[in-house]
């Protein structure tokens, strides 16, 4: 099986901007700018059945689409946000966008099922947005994502909030208090980039995450280094046993995949399966899939 290559490559920066007149141009006033004028937008990430290759869901990845600076990753200009404190505004812009193509999204899957045709999707889909623990403890931010939600008419229980391990935990408010109250909003949460914080397994198991992501530097080598292998291993055992839902991100080869379904892990993301791309890409890289999911069937059919 070869990997579908995606229509949308994520466009490299430019390579003709000195590194010191990128952090002169992405200050406080530019991110508002780029707000303001919808420069800013996401990307999305397909998910997929570790077996079967179904689509799960996606991750909605920040991009910046500068007017001189070419494409600009979410490294660059998160931190600004964080920094400037505008992440919580940044994150309801975006989530507009997303929660309004998601919403496009799933009515072109049901046109798809109405007119009889199979559509090779496990579950109620999913769409991940990344959280910042700046964001935490605004209660407005989360009372309008839950409108737009309403307005969109997607359901909560849709969207996974992910939390980087070292902010899944946050030091100021009660973690336990904060996060009950996304679930009961009926949002569901994920650790994201597990392995490279620290979180013990006492929080693990009271607070309420429903998904755990193996952060892609152990993915990434679990081919060619035995200790990852271990390691991919023992998070996967973890996750199970707490009742977790395990994903591994940065997935770039079919060895990997293999190895990946066979320790168990339940859902793959990378590159292998497809880049983050714009929404309007998204469908032309599912038709794609479909077929994948169908031959994958075929020769697995084949094989026993
Ligand atoms: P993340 O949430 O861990 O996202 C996964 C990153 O891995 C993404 O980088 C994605 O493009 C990249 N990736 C996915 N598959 C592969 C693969 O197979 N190989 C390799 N080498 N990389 C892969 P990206 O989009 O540059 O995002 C970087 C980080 O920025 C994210 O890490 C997330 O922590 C943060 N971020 C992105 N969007 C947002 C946002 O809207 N809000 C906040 N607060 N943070 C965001
Ligand atoms: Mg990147
Ligand atoms: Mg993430
Ligand atoms: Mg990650």
């Amino acid at each position: 099986l070869k990997p579908v290559p995606s229509e949308h490559p994520e466009q490299p920066a430019r390579p003709a901007v000195a590194p010191d007149e990128q952090v002169f141009q992405l200050s406080a006033q530019s991110l508002l700018d780029a707000l303001e004028q919808g420069q800013l937008c996401y990307y999305y990430q397909p998910k997929v059945d570790a077996l079967t290759h179904e689509l799960i869901g996606f991750e909605a990845l920040a991009r910046w689409s500068h007017p001189a600076l070419g494409m600009i990753q979410p490294d660059a200009f998160i931190p600004v946000a964080e920094q400037e404190g505008l992440v919580s505004q940044m994150t309801l812009r975006l989530f507009e966008h997303g929660v309004a193509w998601f919403s496009d999204f799933l009515g072109s899957l049901k046109n798809l099922k109405e007119n009889g045709r199979y559509v090779g999707v496990t579950q109620n889909l999913t769409l991940s947005i990344n959280i910042s623990v700046e964001s935490l403890a605004d209660a407005d931010m989360f009372d309008r994502l839950q409108e737009l939600c309403e307005q969109f008419a997607v359901p909560t229980s849709q969207i996974l909030f992910e939390l980087t391990e070292s902010c899944a935990i946050p030091d100021k408010g009660d973690p336990l208090q904060l996060l009950t109250r996304l679930r009961m909003k009926g949002f569901q949460l994920a650790i994201d980039d597990f392995g490279t914080g620290y979180s013990s397994m006492q929080q693990l198991v009271r607070l309420p995450y429903s998904e755990l992501k193996i952060d892609k530097s152990f993915v990434q080598d679990i081919t060619t280094n035995p200790e990852s292998r271990a390691i991919v291993r023992s998070m996967t055992d973890l996750a199970h046993n707490l009742g977790l839902n395990l994903v591994a991100e940065g997935v770039e080869d079919e060895d990997s995949s293999a190895f990946l379904h066979n320790i168990g892990c339940d859902v793959l993301q990378g590159y292998l399966i497809a880049r983050p791309m714009p929404g309007d890409g998204v469908m032309d890289w599912f038709h794609r899939q479909l077929k994948q999911v169908e031959q994958r069937r075929h020769d697995y059919v084949r094989a026993l």
